[in-house]
């Protein structure tokens, strides 16, 4: 039995206006994580079983190991097909915002949702959700949007309208946001969840191949590459790994290559706070990732000095600058953290 983690007037309410509406957009977070586009397919699913018009739109695209999942072509990348989506977001008479906590998170989409005359309904786990919202289900303790996604559909009494291609999706999610269960992932409930995902037929083995394992040859040099440039602080318990656009060049980097490098400092012998820094493709800066075990708040390291946030032990920001200045700022907080990074526990 699960524990009921959202309020049930919350429940009522979205059940309530499912119930009168034909129309209902999905949107989110900009370049969209496994719990992103798993939440929202999740959802997705759902709702088509409900026989309702639904439509995922997030601002740009997603990694191509994501692009197995049961209905990932149908979402639509608001960066191309703008005109459309606004028409679609416009119309909507609800729009189910997920995997955010502020709109500032979802880019150039930020005004149309703002505008949007329809109801809207934010569903996440970051900390400190804005409040743009008719109704905010937000559970920083719950590992993923995914898992809200699951207990939302079931407390409303449809667990049995779950497909194996909805499972799949809310699987993957569940998944990703928590390294596949090695962090983030002590919640016994979480086990009962995939029990209940697994009746439904899924084969959580294939997804963790298909998720983890398609990878080019030459996303495994970059890796070893990076890793063989990768410096540790032994003083501050610290490992810093960069990727500049020339190396990007160097390695026939696209999209989601470096995804999960930042995690593997950490396996490091008394390494509890890793930092990956990369020079974007699209925009001028450099996109910082920061990863910790144990008590270390990286989400306010990335605050205080990444214009960032996040989770206490996966967070990011965006540094304007060049590389070398932004490893400067990270030596920067690694002296001011000391103390915390030094800290046990
Ligand atoms: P990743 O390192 O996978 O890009 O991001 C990990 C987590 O850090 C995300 O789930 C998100 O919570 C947070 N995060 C990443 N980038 C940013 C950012 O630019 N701003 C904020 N506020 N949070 C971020
Ligand atoms: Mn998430």
């Amino acid at each position: 039995m699960l524990t009921k983690v959202i309020e049930q007037a919350k429940i009522d309410r979205f059940a309530r206006w499912m119930g009168h509406a034909e129309r209902i957009v999905i949107v989110a977070h900009v370049a969209p994580d496994g719990d992103a586009i798993g939440s929202s397919l999740g959802l997705w699913h759902f709702l088509n079983s409900q026989d309702k018009t639904a439509n995922v739109i997030v601002p740009n695209a997603f990694p191509d190991f994501l692009k197995w999942m049961p209905g990932s072509k149908d979402v639509l990348l608001y960066d191309r097909y703008k005109e459309f989506a606004d028409k679609l977001i416009a119309e909507a008479e609800i729009i189910c915002c997920l995997d955010f906590n502020a709109l500032s998170r979802i880019d150039a989409m930020a005004d149309a949702i703002k505008t949007a005359k329809g109801k809207k309904i934010l569903i996440d786990h970051h900390l400190y959700p804005e409040e743009f919202c008719d109704i905010t289900i937000s559970h920083p303790n719950i590992s993923s949007t995914s898992e809200l996604i699951f207990r939302l559909i079931c407390r409303m009494g449809y667990f049995s309208e779950i497909t194996k291609q909805g499972a799949e999706c809310i699987y993957t999610g569940m998944m990703t946001d928590t390294g596949g269960f090695t962090y983030n992932s002590n919640n016994r409930e979480i086990y009962f969840i995939i029990g209940e995902l697994l009746s439904k037929g899924i084969d959580k083995d294939d997804i963790y191949r298909k998720v983890y394992n398609t990878y080019s040859e030459s996303r495994l040099r970059l890796m070893g590459y990076v890793l063989s440039q990768m410096r540790v602080y032994p003083d501050y318990h610290a490992a810093l790994i960069s990727l500049t656009k020339n190396e990007q060049g160097r390695f026939d980097y696209i999209r989601g290559d470096s995804e999960g490098f930042v995690n593997i400092p950490l396996s490091i012998k008394d390494v509890v706070f890793s930092c990956f820094l990369r020079e974007d493709t699209e925009k001028p800066m450099i996109k910082v990732s920061l990863r910790s075990v144990g008590t270390f708040p990286c989400n306010q390291l990335a605050a205080e000095f990444f214009n960032g946030g996040g989770h206490l032990n996966a967070s990011g920001g965006e540094f304007y600058g060049t590389i070398d200045e932004a490893k400067r700022v990270l030596e920067r907080a690694l002296e001011k953290f000391k103390p915390l990074l030094n800290a046990k526990g």
